[in-house]
């Protein structure tokens, strides 16, 4: 069964992404990639298209709530690894929800949790 973020991708497409710029620094371990981010403040960064009237990370590939992925996957910011997606741990998660909700897709369930494949 594929994952649900799989199929979804609209928390990618909902928030604005910020994270403190040292995580795009390689110097001090950080990953993500500087060019897909701007400047927010002294202290922080932003995924590049998360601050517009219509978000959406510039890294998000595929079309949301068909078949999504993040491009830089194991390169994202701590933000978006805290994101949880409702019931992968047996409760609901008011990120994804709201963020599902905002494109129309139905809240995931415990039954969207059988047996899952980590996200690619
Ligand atoms: S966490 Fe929720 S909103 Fe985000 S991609 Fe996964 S299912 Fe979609
Ligand atoms: S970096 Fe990846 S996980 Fe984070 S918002 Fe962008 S596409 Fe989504």
């Amino acid at each position: 069964m594929l994952h649900p973020c799989l199929r979804c991708g609209a928390c990618c497409a909902h928030f604005r992404v910020a994270f403190h710029w040292s995580e795009a620094e390689p110097s001090l371990g950080g990953v993500v990639p500087r060019e897909l981010a701007d400047t927010l403040d002294p202290h922080r960064f932003v995924m590049r298209g998360t601050q517009a009237s219509r978000p959406r990370c510039v890294a998000l590939q595929g079309a949301v709530g068909d078949a999504a992925h993040c491009g830089i996957y194991e390169r994202r910011p701590s933000v978006c690894r805290e994101v949880e997606p409702s019931w992968e741990s047996g409760r609901p998660s008011a990120q994804c929800d709201k963020a599902r909700v905002a494109h129309g897709l139905p809240l995931l369930t415990p039954a969207d949790w059988p047996e899952v494949a980590a996200p690619a």
